[in-house]
């Protein structure tokens, strides 16, 4: 493929549709919108988005309508998983496909009521189950109390819409997560713009998923503090005007954050400072 223009498909509106966005101004890229129209120029780079439907998505990179895709991981698996590749996990839109039920239930025989017929009777398969499953384009939370079906599985972030329901959740089917998606066989090395998309894409995953510490600590502290932070290169450290006390400088992962800090002032660390990071250029 030569370098064209890619176009990038996205939720038009709906649940993934702002933090898309969000995560692609992040990544540097300004788009002229009008009003989500149908199209979308990308102004400081080769890329175009076309907005549509979440569901229609995955179909719409499989046909080449697009070339990248934004959708569930949810969407992917129940349409077209064999004709797309996941480029990049993309951290938000996380949710899991469960099934739930008016209370515990052992699905073995009974009727499913779900919008992910193909996910769900892949899990059946995998776990040796028999069920009936019952088709639903919507509203899947409401079958069991019109007899429609024994149990649902469906799409859980809170759980709120299944207690409203007077549902509960019995087995996690799939964990997802949105995720950049293309036609297999689209290569960063025959497509050098996918190439400089995917760092972007990278280096922001990247930033989002660490931090920036600075703290001071008295210098015998600091061997037990470099073996607080495993994993990492070793922190910048520079002397203080404070005798026998030093400054250190390093990155800490995210979801890790708060146990480092809490042991990292144990270990001896004061006036910790917590910057956001921008980009992470590997
Ligand atoms: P929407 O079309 O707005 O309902 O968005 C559907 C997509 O949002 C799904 O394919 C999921 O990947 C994602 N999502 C995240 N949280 C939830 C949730 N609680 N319920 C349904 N979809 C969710």
């Amino acid at each position: 493929m030569t370098n064209k223009t890619l176009t990038l498909a996205v939720q038009k509106s709906g649940r993934l549709a702002d933090a898309g966005l969000e995560f692609l101004r992040r990544a540097g890229l300004r788009f002229v919108s009008a009003n989500r129209a149908l199209k979308a120029p990308c102004r400081n780079f080769p890329l175009e988005l076309i907005f549509l439907r979440s569901k229609d998505i995955p179909r719409a990179v499989a046909q080449g309508v697009a070339d990248l895709g934004i959708c569930g991981e949810d969407a992917l698996l129940e349409q077209a998983s064999d004709e797309l590749t996941t480029l990049e996990r993309l951290g938000f839109g996380r949710c899991r496909l469960c099934l739930a039920a008016p209370g515990p239930l052992e699905i073995e025989g009974k009727k499913i009521a779900t919008s992910f017929p193909n996910i769900l009777r892949g899990y059946l398969n995998r776990v040796g189950k028999t069920a009936t499953v019952v088709e639903l384009s919507g509203s899947v939370e409401i079958a069991p109390s019109l007899q429609m079906a024994d149990a649902i599985c469906d799409l859980v972030s809170t759980g709120s819409t299944l207690t409203q329901n007077g549902l509960v959740e019995l087995e996690t089917v799939l964990e997802s997560q949105a995720v950049l998606v293309a036609k297999n066989g689209l290569t960063e090395r025959d497509c050098p713009v996918l190439g400089e998309l995917l760092l972007r894409v990278r280096s922001t995953l990247a930033a989002k998923q660490n931090k920036y510490i600075v703290m001071n600590a008295p210098e015998d502290a600091v061997e037990d503090i470099k073996q607080l932070l495993p994993g990492l290169k070793n922190p910048t450290i520079s002397a203080l005007a404070n005798p026998g006390w030093v400054s250190l400088a390093t990155v800490v992962r995210t979801e890790k954050f708060w146990e480092t800090i809490k042991a990292l002032k144990a270990a001896g660390a004061e006036g910790i400072l917590v910057l956001p990071i921008e980009q992470i250029v590997e």
